[in-house]
């Protein structure tokens, strides 16, 4: 066979036209969501308030292993999917390593991530069902922008909460929402009743993403033809993001390849759980024995150091409640770079995955995690996101392992995006200043302490 390319592309023929439901092959299932009034399970009716319609069965829905992408959501894909699956030659060849080292590069479009496959999927079900705006929180901004773009493509209006730390260390990001018409509200705000409690308690606090959320389902249950959408975490957004598995799958399969190892970084567990899902097919119908690495930063450790546990998804205790690894949704990280991976829980499905042992987690602390951006830079020409940069951390020490037992594996991870309004992290790292935090057992049980008990 000819030279593997550098970045391979799929045609349009060979691009998916379904994305895949994990759930529909997992032995045992995550648990179900609780009524936060009640904390029985949730019924698909129960969401309608916060959720489109679509989107709350397909949140409810564990069985049907294949949903068609609808034509809307797959004409607006093609502008930007599929996204290369590239080998890193050079990076290989840096770390002297015999390991074959593939990235999924989903940072070609303007929200510079991963996320904008769920927001027009979400926004596309949204329209479909006749309402006229959408509410959702944001914390790094990657989030925000890939719904901004989503709802101007299909002509809805939207108010995003975004984290006041994220919003006063990146007001370009502010103004890309801006551009797409999307209306960027600080969180903690004084316009929810949740944001007027949480600033009466804390005046000085930078916000959490468990704060924004509770601001912005507050906004969207008392607005009418209006509804809330969230961009990781849930079983939905894992389902939409399932296309990033299945076209590294499939583009894998055309060059005559197979990971042994497949590595993505975890915030919410949305680009993770989307990346593995087509290779975790194949390893609970037992046809293959891949292992799969989760990656979070040291300041905020919910797989390494959390509690399995049912939990709010945000901060106002108004969600339903998942089980899932958390760190409790009391639970407010240090200032870390990596925005987009500070949320207290993570996804159900992969929590019930790794707790079943079928994934693995590590932790970095974040100095370690730039001088991995700055050396993958300088090989491979893409400046990383501080959040995919602990996915290049965690493939870059595989490779390094690989190097030691002298084994040529191949290794397969998820570069989410890029990190153009992440320059001021990058300058404290070039410059020395940046200093890592990883929280004491004290401070964690902190957070554990707001767990919900659950009889
Ligand atoms: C949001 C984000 C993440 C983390 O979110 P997940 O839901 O865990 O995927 C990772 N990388 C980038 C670039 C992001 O924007």
């Amino acid at each position: 066979m000819a030279k593997i390319p550098h970045r391979f592309y799929l045609t349009e023929e060979q691009m998916p036209k379904q994305w895949y439901n994990l759930r529909a092959d997992m032995k045992e299932q995550p648990a179900p969501l609780l009524n936060p009034a009640t904390f029985k399970p949730i019924q698909e009716e129960d969401l309608y308030p916060i959720f489109c319609e679509k989107l709350a069965h397909q949140e409810i829905d564990s069985q049907t292993r294949y949903f068609d992408i609808p034509e809307e959501v797959l004409d607006m894909y093609k502008i930007f999917r599929p996204s290369p699956l590239c080998r890193a030659y050079n990076l290989e060849k840096e770390l002297g390593t015999p390991a074959k080292i593939y990235y999924k590069f989903e940072g070609n479009n303007t929200s510079g991530s991963h996320k904008l496959n769920s927001a027009i999927a979400q926004a596309y079900y949204a329209k479909d069902q006749g309402l006229t705006s959408l509410t959702t929180e944001t914390g790094a901004g990657q989030w925000g922008t890939a719904l901004s773009e989503a709802c101007a493509y299909f002509g809805l209006g939207l108010d995003i909460f975004m984290v006041k730390g994220s919003y006063e260390q990146k007001p370009f990001r502010k103004a890309v929402m801006e551009v797409f018409d999307g209306n960027v509200i600080p969180s903690p705000s004084m316009t929810t009743q949740v944001g007027k409690k949480i600033l009466a308690d804390k005046p000085n606090t930078t916000g959490s993403l468990g704060c924004a959320i509770s601001e912005a389902v507050e906004k969207a249950v008392n607005t009418p033809n209006c509804r809330y959408v969230l961009g990781s975490v849930l079983n939905q957004v894992l389902l939409h993001q399932s296309i990033i598995g299945l076209e590294s799958k499939k583009a894998m399969e055309i060059l005559g390849e197979y990971p042994d190892v497949v590595v993505g970084c975890a915030g919410g567990g949305s680009n993770l759980g989307g990346l593995i899902s087509a290779f975790m097919q194949d390893k609970l119908l037992g046809k293959s024995n891949t292992r799969f690495v989760a990656v979070e930063p040291a300041s905020c450790p919910s797989l390494t150091r959390g509690k399995y546990a049912y939990d709010f998804c945000d901060t106002g205790k108004i969600t339903p409640l998942a089980k899932m690894y958390t760190l409790g949704s009391g639970f407010i990280p240090s200032a870390n770079h990596a925005g987009g991976l500070r949320y207290h829980g993570m996804s159900p499905i992969l929590s019930k995955l790794y707790d079943d042992g079928y994934m693995e987690a590590v932790s970095y602390e974040q100095t370690k995690v730039f001088e991995a951006a700055v050396k993958f830079a300088k090989c491979e020409t893409i400046l990383p996101a501080p959040e995919s940069a602990h996915a290049i951390k965690g493939a870059i020490d595989e490779a390094l392992k690989c190097k030691e037992s002298g084994e040529a594996k191949t290794i397969l991870f998820g570069l989410t995006g890029t990190g153009y309004f992440d320059m001021k992290a990058y300058s404290e790292y070039l410059a020395g200043t940046m200093t890592d935090y990883i929280p004491s057992d004290e401070d964690l049980q902190k957070g554990f302490d707001t767990l919900p008990q659950i009889k």
